[in-house]
């Protein structure tokens, strides 16, 4: 059976090509023509000799992720929709904005958090996804914009990060190494899986932490997000206070605002309390509205109003705009009209 040379790490690539009797150099070769240049067969290889290349594609195979479907939203968002080997669907949604281009990428098929304000939560988890399926969403839409510089990365979209913290840490390592990106352009969001923070803190020091956090009270953000039973608030904010996170950066802290759920004055003073000694900063999301849910976005003096609790005591607080609202921005919704169209 022939190898899948991106499921390789460094050290087993290394061991690979020294199996075909090539020198351990040859294995440098061949990530940076993966991850320099994209190559997509062997025989692009141009600088490993014919019968090399000859003999990696006797015994070794370069997977792509297939495209879809994509779309593009008025406000230049796009969202791509990507099938794996195994025929399981993925998505990674695109934000320009001025001179950055931001990509949101999934580290899960599905996702086994259940958070009642997300369409991927409703999915259930289906599996992991290996590191260079994850790397190879940067890839695939790289090429299918035909080199365009992705400037930020966010582990944003579908699936949990820390419930795949190894797949997704050798994926950050491929990323910020042959890749180039630098780590203060990486943001890992997370719903707060409190033991693997702290790993994924050791392993690669140095991306963004972005906790998902929607709630003020461990009666609301047990109802919002399970998690929350099993690594209650005051313990995440405990590991958040206590994290090296170096000097000139701040913790984000993601807050969704839900119309009557978590958006009172009271939880905004609640939230301040909380985060007292945190360098943080607040995304205010307004919820973005999705069939067949009763939770309600706020109206805007209310978001405004949350807002301004904030800022007036100090702390960066933003209010996100929905990016793509047009085409179906939400993770795991276009995913999800796909196999309903499919009948999967
Ligand atoms: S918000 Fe994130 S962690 Fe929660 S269900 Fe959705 S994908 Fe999973």
């Amino acid at each position: 059976m022939r190898v899948n040379i991106k499921q390789l790490r460094e050290a087993e690539l290394v061991r690979f090509v020294e199996g075909l009797g090539q020198e351990p150099y040859r294995a440098r070769q061949i990530i940076n023509w993966l991850y320099k240049r994209y190559a997509s067969s062997f025989d692009e290889m141009t600088d490993l000799s014919k019968e090399l290349r000859e003999e990696l594609n006797r015994k070794a195979f370069i997977p792509e992720l297939r495209p879809l479907k994509s779309l593009t939203s008025r406000d230049g968002t796009k969202k791509f929709l990507f099938e794996l080997d195994d025929g399981e669907t993925i998505e990674s949604v695109l934000i320009p904005e001025g001179d950055r281009n931001t990509l949101c990428i999934s580290s899960q098929v599905g996702c086994r958090r259940a958070c009642r304000f997300c369409i991927t939560g409703r999915l259930g988890l289906r599996r992991d996804l290996k590191a260079f399926e994850i790397v190879d969403q940067v890839i695939a839409v790289k090429k299918l914009l035909r080199g365009l510089r992705i400037t930020n990365i966010v582990f944003m979209g579908m699936g949990e990060p820390l419930d795949n913290t190894d797949e997704v840490i050798e994926a950050i390592k491929r990323i910020t190494g042959p890749m180039g990106l630098s780590k203060k352009r990486i943001t890992l969001s997370t719903v707060g899986i409190i033991p693997e923070i702290r790993r994924l803190y050791r392993a690669v020091p140095g991306i963004n932490l972005a906790i998902s956090l929607n709630a003020t009270t461990d009666e609301t953000r047990n109802r919002l997000m399970p998690v929350n039973r099993e690594y209650p608030l005051r313990r995440l904010i405990d590991v958040c206070r206590s994290l090296p996170i170096g000097p000139r950066r701040r913790i984000t802290f993601e807050y969704i605002l839900i119309d009557g759920v978590n958006d009172s004055d009271e939880d905004a003073k609640r939230l301040l309390r909380l985060l007292r000694g945190i360098r943080a900063k607040v995304n205010l999301i307004p919820y973005n509205p999705v069939p067949n849910h009763t939770f309600k976005r706020p109206p805007d003096e209310r978001i405004s109003a949350f807002q301004r609790i904030l800022r007036d005591a100090g702390i960066t607080t933003l209010i996100r705009k929905s990016k793509g609202v047009d085409i179906e921005a939400a993770c795991g919704q276009l995913r999800a009209s796909y196999l309903r169209v499919r009948g999967g």
